[in-house]
Order: C-alpha cells, then structure tokens, then sequence
C-alpha cells in the first residue's frame, strides 16, 4: 500500500467534498489495518464470506461497505454490521433488507444501483427500474422503515473510451439529482453518488461523484484464482 497514493486521493476527495472507501476485495486483513492504523474506515467489499470473515477480525468503528451482487438469502450475514449497502438492484432484495434490519433493531443505509452501460455483464437496474422502485418505496413508506435511501450508485463502461466514460457519469448524476428533486425533496440523508473506480475516479469527480470505490490503484492488483 503507497501511503502517497492514498494521501494523495483523500487530497482529491476534499477538494471536490467525496469520501473516499478503500476497496479491499480479496485483500487481507493486514492490508486493511495498515489504513487503518492512518486513520481510515471506510472499506468496501464485494462478497459476503469475506466481508463477514474481515468484519469479525477487525476493529469494530470500521464502516463496511458492500458493493457487490447481494443475494437475498445472505442479506441476514451482514445485516447487524454493513454500513452502506451500495448494490440494491430489485424490491424484492429492498424488503429484504428491511427484514433483517428490523430483526436486528437497526436502520440499514442503502444506495440504487443503476446501469448505464449496455455490458450485459453488469448488474443493477436501468433508470425505469429504478424509477418504479422508488415510486412503490414511496408508496408504501411504512413498510420500509428499517431503510434510508441515501442515493445512488453506478459503475461506469469497461473501456479506454473517455468521452463515454464521462457521458456514463453524467447520466449517473443526473439521474442521482432528478430522484432528489422528486422523490427526497429536503432530506439531507439522500446525498450519495457513489461512482468512480481506479481507472476513472478523475472523471467521476469532475462530473460530481460524491464517493469514490477505489481498489486497485490503493491495494495493487488483484488475484482472482481463489475465488
Ligand atoms: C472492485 C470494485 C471497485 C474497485 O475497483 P478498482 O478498479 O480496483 O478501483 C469499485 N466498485 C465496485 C462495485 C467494485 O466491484
């Protein structure tokens, strides 16, 4: 881990007002601690044993984020721990997480995925999914009361192409700012656009990513042969 790299993203992040999680998928507990013994707490993760596994060994102020697929039957793993949970991608996995907040007497922070790429690979929900989940959450507001929206998350195009890189983003934001303005007039919890990764967190800024997922560029490369 290069301590300049890292003072040099929080630098980043302040100027544009983003918080920055430090992606440590299939990284060790040791490289976790090393940030945050600097004084980090943001760490994102992507699978569920892992997550659980690393929350179980290490400090309890950590906030844990969850970026990957969530499969509803493993929701309740994480549901007394995760912080923000970054990937909700259908109602069904909402009321969920509702469940398990409840059991555990908590209010569980989650953001929308959205998919702006046409790369069949990604998951989350294109914008008249995400605006149909909003209209049914908003219908029916009692039964979510375990649940804070606090906005809305995107990954953008696999590719060199800046220009769509930069097109993704903004559609990501604007779709993050038209919710605000209709579905969370003066709430102030509803202030999440998490988009930006290794490879394209510099555009992400600009175009007002308000959290960065960075892995990768923190952590070195990552070995996926265990998994
Ligand atoms: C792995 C991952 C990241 C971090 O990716 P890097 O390119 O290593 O920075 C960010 N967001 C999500 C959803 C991820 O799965």
């Amino acid at each position: 881990m290069q301590t300049s790299t890292y003072q040099q993203l929080k630098l980043q992040c302040s100027h544009h007002n983003a918080t920055l999680i430090a992606v440590s998928k299939t990284k060790p507990a040791a490289s976790i601690t090393e940030l945050y013994d600097i004084g980090h707490r943001d760490f994102g993760e992507n699978y569920v044993q892992e997550m659980v596994e690393k929350q179980n060994l290490l400090p309890n102020d950590i906030q844990w984020h969850f970026l990957g697929h969530l499969q509803r039957n493993k929701v309740k793993q994480i549901a007394p721990f995760v912080h923000l949970i970054h990937s909700v991608d259908s109602l069904p996995l909402l009321e969920e997480i509702q469940k398990q907040a409840n059991k555990n007497n908590r209010t569980i922070n989650v953001l929308l995925q959205l998919n702006v790429t046409t790369e069949e690979t990604k998951f989350g929900m294109d914008e008249n999914e995400l605006l149909y989940l909003l209209e049914v959450v908003s219908s029916r507001s009692s039964q979510f009361q375990n649940i804070q929206i606090c906005g809305i998350m995107g990954i953008a195009s696999n590719t060199d192409n800046k220009q769509l890189i930069r097109k993704n983003f903004q559609q990501i934001f604007t779709a993050f700012q038209h919710t605000k303005n209709v579905y969370f007039i003066g709430k102030s919890y509803y202030n999440i656009c998490s988009m930006g990764m290794s490879s394209d967190y510099q555009i992400a800024l600009e175009e007002g990513s308000t959290m960065l997922r960075i892995g990768s560029l923190l952590f070195g490369s990552r070995e996926y042969a265990q998994k």
